[in-house]
């Protein structure tokens, strides 16, 4: 089974590659096999990378935005006749079951495309009348922005943060995760098969370091990150000291609220959706779930049976409806976790061990009787654990829910939508689900408070974050100077 690309790095409309840069072996999750051997860039491959977006990023931003959406709509048209092909390609990369990548990541990443290509052109400026003089704005593109991945949606992140920047007329260099490095390359590809200038989206490979030569470029005009807390406070920092602009798309600890009232088994799908999906590989997951007493015993219960008929299997396989983690490191950190939990007194509901399918399964797992104080209710896992708390009344879990240094997302089941739009009022979250979790279509706006980031991904609210406006007065009569 081999994956491996043309070349590690797409600079300047093409393929380049530099073998001085250290290797970066690209493995299979689900047997942990060598599909693709790539190398880290060089300080000459960034080099080429940045200067060539400099060079052709102008020209590209002077274009009618309806000739740029026209190129983004083919690639578009493009993604959508290669879905199979795609899809696979991403499987292999991250892991995730086909199932999953056929519906969700390209998908969602042509969908952002499409979105964004439909959107620029319509994005105007304003006129001021100011009594005989007046002003107007002009939306401008920021410049050259870096993109920077992390690995679990990696060709959605790419999209997601192409689509904006890209159709306002930014030129952008993007780094994906040194674990999943293989589907940037194929949007490049795409971008220029659609008839994109050279130049205007790049891809180089590299861990942390490229990342951090990318940010601190004084030619970078913006950095967009998705990633963990820690690595965005750092890259955050080095954009602060060159006054770059930032969306950063972090890590969380989402509560998903179960009310006595809601729909129980929408509720346990919702839990499961929130918790499984990816292998629990989510930033937004509703990782701790808290459930009203009333309907604790049966909605465990529910849980239960509906977690132990989950299909684990070769993500490969269409049957197959869960997948393995994405790497060793990644394993071994949630089976921590799970160690954790069960030495800090959670009960176990489900789960709770390695999985047989291969090397890196982690069972779907569900702990029940989980207080604040636990690890597992405090820490981001990023793996197939579910956090239940118990709660009692409509106050006390609102106080409990906010506290966390997370803001990234929260979800309400109830009955009662007078009581969902209330309590999602006072959730601090950037991205909220009532009687729903985890959709997240383009038309919605999708980003975080507190320490799970800022800047909005998707929606109008993404040309914000890849835009500037510039002022312009207009003086139509002799100037009034006192001098
Ligand atoms: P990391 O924070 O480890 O890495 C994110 C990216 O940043 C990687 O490409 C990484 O390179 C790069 N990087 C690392 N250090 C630096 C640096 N100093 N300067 C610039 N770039 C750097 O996250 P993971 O890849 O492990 O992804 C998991 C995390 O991402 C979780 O916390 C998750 O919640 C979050 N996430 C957030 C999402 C959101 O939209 N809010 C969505 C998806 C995930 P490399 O890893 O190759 O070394």
């Amino acid at each position: 089974m081999i994956a491996q690309p043309k070349a590690s790095h797409f600079v300047n409309g093409a393929y380049l590659e530099d073998t001085a840069g250290a290797v970066i072996e690209v493995t299979f999750p689900g047997t942990e096999e060598v599909i693709a051997r790539l190398h880290e860039a060089t300080p000459a491959v960034i080099e080429a990378a940045i200067s060539g977006a400099v060079a052709a990023q102008r020209a590209w931003a002077a274009m009618k935005p309806v000739e740029r959406s026209r190129i983004l709509m083919r690639a578009v048209a493009l993604i959508r006749e290669r879905g199979a092909e795609l899809a696979l390609l991403e499987t292999l990369d991250t892991g995730k079951p086909i199932q999953e990548t056929e519906v969700a990541d390209w998908p969602s990443g042509a969908d952002a495309l499409e979105y964004f290509a439909g959107l620029a052109p319509t994005l105007t400026g304003e006129t001021m009348p100011l009594g005989g003089d007046f002003a107007y704005t002009i939306r401008e593109p920021l410049g050259v922005c870096v993109g920077i991945g992390a690995w679990n949606y990696p060709s959605q992140i790419a999209c997601w943060k192409a689509a904006p920047a890209l159709s306002t007329g930014n030129a952008m260099v993007f780094k994906p995760s040194e674990v999943t490095p293989l589907g940037a390359l194929k949007l490049a590809e795409i971008f220029i098969e659609a008839g994109m200038p050279a130049g205007i989206f790049n891809v180089v490979q590299g861990r942390g370091a490229a990342g951090a030569a990318l940010a601190t470029d004084p030619r970078i005009a913006k950095v967009s990150l998705t990633g963990s807390v820690p690595t965005g406070a750092r890259v955050y920092q080095a954009a602060a000291a060159g006054m770059k602009h930032v969306t950063m798309e972090l890590g969380g600890k989402s509560p998903l609220i179960v009310f006595e009232d809601a729909d129980l088994e929408s509720a346990v799908g919702a839990a499961m959706l929130g918790n499984f999906y990816s292998s629990g590989q989510i930033c937004s997951n509703g990782t701790r779930v808290f459930v009203q007493k009333g309907v604790k015993a049966a909605f465990l219960k529910r849980l239960a049976e509906r977690t132990a008929a989950i299909r684990a299997g070769d993500p490969r396989d269409g049957a197959t409806q869960f997948g393995p983690l994405v790497n060793r490191a990644q394993f071994e950190k949630v089976m921590g976790y799970i160690a954790t939990a069960k030495a800090e007194g959670a009960r176990l509901i489900a789960g709770g061990a390695a999985g047989n399918e291969g090397p890196l399964f982690v069972q779907p797992t569900v702990f029940a009787d989980v207080t604040d104080e636990m690890t597992l209710a405090r820490e981001e896992v990023f793996g197939p654990v579910m956090a239940v708390l118990d709660f009692e009344t409509e106050e006390e879990v609102i106080a409990r829910a906010n506290g966390t240094q997370f803001g990234l997302a929260a979800g309400v089941f109830t009955g009662d939508l007078a009581r969902g739009h209330r309590v999602i009022g006072q959730l601090a979250a950037g991205t909220c689900w009532i009687n729903a979790y985890n959709l997240t279509p383009v038309e919605m706006p999708f980003g975080a408070v507190k320490a799970s980031g800022l800047g909005r991904e998707n929606s109008r609210a993404a040309v914000e974050h890849y835009t500037q406006v510039k002022a312009v007065y207009v003086g139509l009569g002799p100037v009034d100077s006192p001098y």
